[in-house]
């Protein structure tokens, strides 16, 4: 199946390109970039519109196997090209847990027969997470991981955490950490501070994640690993990152649209979309994380699509599960919260995405995957959560208005998502 991407401009910084052009497509890979016309081809025209390499998030909660009422494989990758992105990672806290190749070879193989999406599983670190000993890591790589997690919970043991930075290293593949001591956030629910004491919430307090972050970042030097924060949320972890970048180390950091757009103060009338896990933290905190965005410290947005069923988040605040559903409003989010220049954009939604994780890359150059993310940046629109193609609901998003969309999403060549004003 052959198409012409027309007339759009071309950004893709890992390429140093940012001009107009078109892309012709022929069996799903890119065969050519430039001008001039390509006789009976199909044509999608995207003059005035921003042609980028195919995003990627790398923090992605699918629920299958095991909790598919919240979402599915086939949903959640919907959801995914719906919101711009051609591939996800899909985090291994299934149930049971991807933490043996069988699993990795059932999410591959409902992936390819029923999401628009690419979708890259990740390993669990630990066996049934349970922190106890390593999963099967190697197994797991020959099956087809992009990279090791328990996220949903920390590598508490150090001793363990240093076994697995060890170990991926022979796959060149990342660790990637939900940072929390577990002791100093036990039954906390919101982000400790004013908030936490006005509404008489138990708070985790920051340091939960800076001490879980500093602690990685002694065992990534000693060990040489490749080692990758998850959702950081601090000020405090965004000074650790920075410090640790600066003296060589292999530490990369990604940063939720969620955690530069709301503050504790979203807790305020109890609404569970508000809660989750890092927890929504102080204005400082955003401040911190935006100017880490803009400088380099952080090196990719990614969603953490949690769904859940909303039964559950009508529960009270204290007993209702952390996490909300981010694939189809990360990038407007993103694109108009932060004003940052396109190619850095592109760059934390694309390029880095894809040297944090185990993939072969992807971007516009000749023989690449056919993958595209297409940008409408004056598009101005309002996110209606029941229009998701998600499974669940639980966004606090619902009603926002919005500037900037993905207005088409291509994978493999084949146009996967289309809205046109
Ligand atoms: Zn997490």
């Amino acid at each position: 199946m052959d198409l012409v991407v027309k007339n759009g401009r071309i950004v893709d910084p890992s390429q140093k390109l940012d001009r107009v052009a078109d892309i012709l497509i022929r069996d799903g890979l890119i065969r050519t970039i430039g001008d001039g016309a390509f006789a009976d081809v199909p044509v999608f025209d995207a003059t005035g519109l921003i042609v980028a390499p195919g995003f990627f998030d790398i923090h992605v909660h699918l629920r299958e196997p095991g909790t598919e009422e919240a979402e599915t494989i086939a949903t959640g990758g919907s959801a995914a090209v719906a919101g711009g992105f051609t591939a996800v990672a899909a985090m291994p806290n299934t149930n049971p847990p991807n933490d043996n190749p069988s699993i990795t070879y059932y999410i591959l193989s409902e992936a390819r027969r029923s999401s628009p999406a690419r979708v890259f599983p990740i390993g669990a670190i630990t066996k049934e997470q349970k922190g106890e000993v390593l999963a099967e890591i190697g197994e797991m790589f020959e099956a087809g991981i992009a990279g090791i997690s328990d996220d949903g919970k920390p590598v508490m043991n150090a001793q363990l955490f240093r076994l697995a930075l060890e170990y991926a290293q022979m796959f060149d593949m990342p660790v990637i950490q939900h940072c929390e001591d577990l002791n100093l956030s036990k039954g906390g629910v919101m982000h400790e501070g004013i908030y936490s004491t006005r509404l008489g919430l138990k708070g985790i307090p920051a340091a939960a994640e800076e001490t879980m972050v500093s602690r990685d970042i002694t065992l990534t030097h000693m060990t040489h690993g490749k080692y990758h924060v998850a959702h950081l949320s601090t000020r405090g972890a965004v000074e650790i990152v920075r410090e640790a970048k600066a003296r060589g180390l292999r530490v990369s950091a990604e940063v939720t649209p969620h955690h530069f757009t709301l503050t504790d103060a979203a807790v305020a009338d109890y609404d569970t979309n508000a809660k989750m896990n890092p927890p929504l933290r102080s204005a400082d905190d955003v401040a911190a994380v935006v100017e880490a965005i803009k400088d380099g410290t952080i090196d990719a947005i990614a969603s953490d699509h949690a769904p859940h069923h909303i039964n559950l988040k009508m529960l009270e605040f204290d007993r209702a599960p952390f996490g909300i559903t981010g694939l189809e409003t990360a990038v407007g989010l993103a694109l108009t919260k932060l004003q940052l220049p396109i190619t850095r954009l592109v760059e934390l939604l694309s390029i880095n995405p894809q040297k944090i994780m185990k993939v072969k890359s992807w971007g516009l150059f000749e023989g690449s995957a056919a993958d595209l993310t297409i940008l409408d940046l004056k598009r101005s629109w309002t996110f209606d959560v029941h229009r998701s193609r998600s499974r669940s609901r639980n966004s606090p998003f619902h009603g926002w208005q919005l500037k900037g969309k993905a207005v088409a999403t291509i994978v493999g060549g084949k146009v996967v998502y289309e809205d046109r004003a």
